[in-house]
């Protein structure tokens, strides 16, 4: 028996890790049980496993800008502390197609491919504030790929204002530009947990309908965990469950970007932030679950760098990017930097004993392996933020 054979034993695994090895799906229980497991080291080598049967040694990121169209939103979500009730108008704020079209430009001629942007549910902004926003960065920055908003938006955006049938809300902001969706909003599936985090919110159902409709018009999307707060391990595994049938069905989830709670100025600031144990042993876990999912990113914003970083040798195969201008985790106490330079990322990867390469929105490389010490890829200036 081998030294790792011999611990497998030691932690009742050999029966899961034969699974893992022989490429085959793991239950809800056996995801149970390797949340029971507290030597991380041993989810970590499996799921590691599988990271590199999937991706071998490459570690992805995106030269990307982050924005946020306004905070207003008619929700209030305990969790959030980045949104202002329409009353409310200290710290709100809505930009309008110019300002958001004039820092989308001046990151494109930077080199980023992709702006993601969501906002709070805005109670009086019209559906052509959406698509003209859209169609003035596709006129501005013709390469540019727009991923936006969440489900939860698009429903608003469907229900409330533009009084639209999903379906026929995506294929007009479809028409417009929009590229794909974002996997925020989805925070836990269940009922209960959702009734104690975010009350009046969408459910796990009608979040699905979604990105079921998105990928049925053939288009790609994300997909998110907000963990670290009310939850139980059960409640992962039931969300992991959702996703994972979902994916079955439509293939349309791009990777898992799971994330944890930031407890500072919202409702549930008395339930601190979980550990970086947590966080690792999550996206290992979600790793060793996900079989049908390509992809498991480490959200830095709320990793820190260094932790991502660690997290390539957990499951982890994609650090995001380069992001820029942060608020929604920042607004709620994350110390992180808002941005990382490109240079930044790539030295974390290759550090990890992985190689960078930058993708595009759908997680397609853009580029081959490059030698180490040559960070800058072409295009890019070497005095602007992003590098
Ligand atoms: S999480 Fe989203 S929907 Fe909920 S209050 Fe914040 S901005 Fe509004």
């Amino acid at each position: 028996m081998s030294f790792m054979d011999s611990i497998l034993a030691r932690h009742g695994l050999t029966d899961i890790a034969d699974k893992v090895f022989g490429a085959q799906r793991l239950t809800d229980a056996e995801a149970l049980r390797l949340y029971d497991v507290k030597d991380l080291n041993v989810l970590g080598y499996l799921a590691n496993h599988v990271r590199e049967r999937k991706n071998g040694n490459i570690a992805t990121y995106i030269l990307n800008l982050y924005l946020n169209y306004s905070n207003v939103c008619i929700l209030s979500c305990q969790f959030c502390a980045f949104a202002r009730r329409p009353h409310e108008k200290e710290g709100q704020f809505t930009y309008d197609a110019d300002e958001l079209t004039r820092q989308a430009k001046l990151a494109y001629d930077q080199g980023i491919t992709e702006i993601h942007m969501v906002g709070g549910l805005h109670p009086k902004l019209p559906f052509s504030y959406y698509t003209d926003l859209i169609k003035s960065f596709k006129t501005t920055c013709p390469n540019l790929k727009v991923k936006a908003f969440t489900a939860i938006e698009i429903r608003h955006l469907a229900e409330r204002i533009a009084k639209k049938p999903i379906r026929e809300t995506l294929e007009l902001l479809r028409e417009a530009g929009l590229n794909s969706l974002t996997g925020g909003g989805a925070e836990i599936f269940d009922p209960e947990v959702r009734d104690q985090i975010c009350r009046g919110k969408e459910s796990a159902g009608e979040w699905l309908e979604v990105h079921r409709t998105w990928h049925q018009m053939g288009e790609r999307s994300t997909c998110t965990m907000l963990y670290g707060h009310v939850e139980t391990t059960a409640h992962r595994v039931d969300h992991l469950r959702r996703l994972r049938e979902l994916q079955d069905e439509t293939h349309g989830f791009t990777a898992l970007v799971p994330f944890a709670f930031e407890p500072e100025h919202n409702k549930l600031s008395h339930l601190g932030r979980v550990s970086a144990f947590e966080d690792l042993r999550n996206l290992a876990i979600a790793r060793l679950y996900l079989d049908n999912f390509d992809h498991i990113t480490a959200y830095w914003i709320s990793l820190g760098l260094p932790l991502a970083q660690v997290a390539l040798s957990y499951g982890v195969d994609d650090l995001h990017g380069t992001i820029h201008q942060e608020k929604i985790f920042h607004m709620a106490g994350s110390q992180t930097p808002q941005g990382q330079t490109v240079a930044n990322l790539e030295r974390a990867i290759r550090e990890a004993g992985r190689i960078p390469i930058q993708r595009n929105t759908f997680y397609q490389r853009l580029n081959e392996p490059k030698p180490a010490g040559q960070t800058v890829p072409s295009g890019m200036t070497k005095t602007g933020v992003l590098v």
